[in-house]
């Protein structure tokens, strides 16, 4: 251990192997070894007694919209990449909408690096977007290093990111496929939302009738269907549809390569606790009833859903209007999604142990961060510690978020994140802030 500069001591370390008391030594930003509690602590190194709070590895947040360069009043690297410190995420991985310009060119992802750059809290990557008339920017982008390709197939709420019908999916899917990438989907299909009932007005019941499940559950059939006949691997995002899940089960089984998340929001809120007019709880798909959330649960505990990421997509309060049918959709969770989830995770019978799981370890494997999502010898040294039992009431204006708007206003959760380190550094404690020290990440070839 000559060379350790840090060690974390705590009574609680998760590691794949199951939660112990441990000691973590990490030098040059990496974990170089997991020993026991009571090991010697070389002179030169600094040692950090963490008591009985749980150190686990940093989240790795793969469904972030940080709107930057171009709606930066919505959200920008500096105030995204603070507030994910702040949550205990130390690598996010940017949704190619909706900043101006989005990330569906190789020029277009060096002006974001550059935007991003100097402004980056945590590690930061990208992902890439599929429209209908960029197949030829597809690989470019996939040698640039994004991680893999972003597509709708209805519209996507703003203009310059148009949706792809079924032969621009599979015309874009094929060429994705050729070069083994990875294409995630918003998978809600347009025939449905149009025939839906669509009033506007205050009432979620309105708003959640506009998109019913039925317009998940066909994209979906329809996205496993072109995986499983291009042999492509795809990834559902935001699943909310409960009915969804026996066949995305079964496409699994069959062994289509398929993977799927879902988010805190669907995990934690429902639809019979929307007040009429709070357009903060406006996301689409929607979030559902509470029936549906426990089905949710259950797929989550069996392995039907992979993992939990936030789709952080605030805009500024000015159009989150008490209007269903216009307000913005997107929900802010950034800083609170561990503890949002946790808080149900635990009432549910969950230990931290899965919701490491769900929301480091499997997203790091989705996008092949192979240094990231667990605290094991050779992985970069991205912590956060946890008080678990310890609860706090969420207050608005602790927000790192640019806009402060958010569902869980009011909430009473459990877990308060005490610190967040970032290869060996600590970027986050008490409300304070390190200079930015994220790297841009690239997909590993
Ligand atoms: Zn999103």
């Amino acid at each position: 251990m000559s060379d350790v500069e840090l060690v974390l001591r705590s009574t609680r370390v998760i590691t794949p192997e199951g939660t112990r008391a441990a000691s973590v030594a990490v030098s040059g930003g990496t974990i170089t070894a997991v020993l026991p509690y009571d090991a010697d602590v070389p002179s030169a190194a600094h040692l950090e007694d963490l008591g009985d709070h749980v150190l686990l590895p940093g989240l790795v947040d793969t469904h972030v919209h940080v709107n930057d360069p171009g709606r930066t009043e919505w959200e920008g690297f500096w105030t995204a990449t603070r507030a994910a410190a702040a949550g205990g995420i130390t690598t996010l991985v940017d949704m190619p909408l909706n900043s101006l310009p989005p990330t569906t060119t190789v020029e277009n992802l060096r002006t974001k690096k550059e935007v991003a750059a100097d402004k980056a809290h945590v590690d930061v990557g990208f992902w890439g977007g599929a429209l209908p008339d960029n197949v030829k920017d597809l690989r470019p982008l996939h040698e640039a290093g994004v991680f893999g390709f972003k597509a709708f197939l209805s519209p996507s709420g703003v203009d310059e990111f148009p949706h792809l019908d079924q032969d621009r999916l599979a015309q874009s899917l094929a060429e994705i496929t050729s070069f083994g990438g990875l294409l995630i989907v918003h998978a809600e299909d347009p025939h449905h939302l149009d025939a839906a009932p669509r009033h506007s007005g205050p009432k979620y019941a309105d708003f959640l009738a506009s998109r019913p499940r039925d317009a998940e559950d066909t994209a979906i059939a329809q996205l496993i269907a072109q995986a499983k006949r291009l042999r492509a691997r795809v990834h559902i995002l935001h699943l909310s549809s409960s009915d969804a899940l026996p066949m995305i089960a079964a496409a699994k089984a069959e062994g289509v390569r398929v993977t799927v998340e879902t988010c805190p929001h669907y995990l934690t809120l429902t639809a019979e606790e929307v007040p009429d007019g709070a357009s903060e709880f406006k996301c689409c798909p929607p979030i559902r009833e509470s029936a549906n959330q426990d089905l949710l649960w259950q797929a989550l505990a069996d392995g039907t859903i992979d993992c939990v990421v936030t789709d952080h997509s605030p805009s500024t309060a000015d159009l989150k209007t008490d209007d269903f049918a216009t307000a913005w959709g997107g929900i802010s969770g950034l800083q609170l999604s561990l503890p949002a989830v946790w808080t149900q995770a635990r009432r549910r019978g969950h230990g931290l142990e899965d919701v490491v799981e769900w929301m480091s370890a499997r997203t790091a494997a989705l996008v092949g961060l192979g240094q990231k999502g667990a605290i094991e010898a050779g992985r970069d040294a991205d912590f956060a510690v946890l008080a678990p039992d310890e609860t706090f009431t969420v207050d608005p204006a602790a927000l790192q978020h640019r806009n402060r708007v958010t569902a869980y206003a009011g909430r009473t959760l459990y877990g308060v994140v005490k610190s967040t380190w970032l290869r060996g550094e600590r970027i986050a404690a008490g409300g304070e802030f390190a200079e930015p020290s994220g790297q841009l990440l690239t997909r590993p070839s």
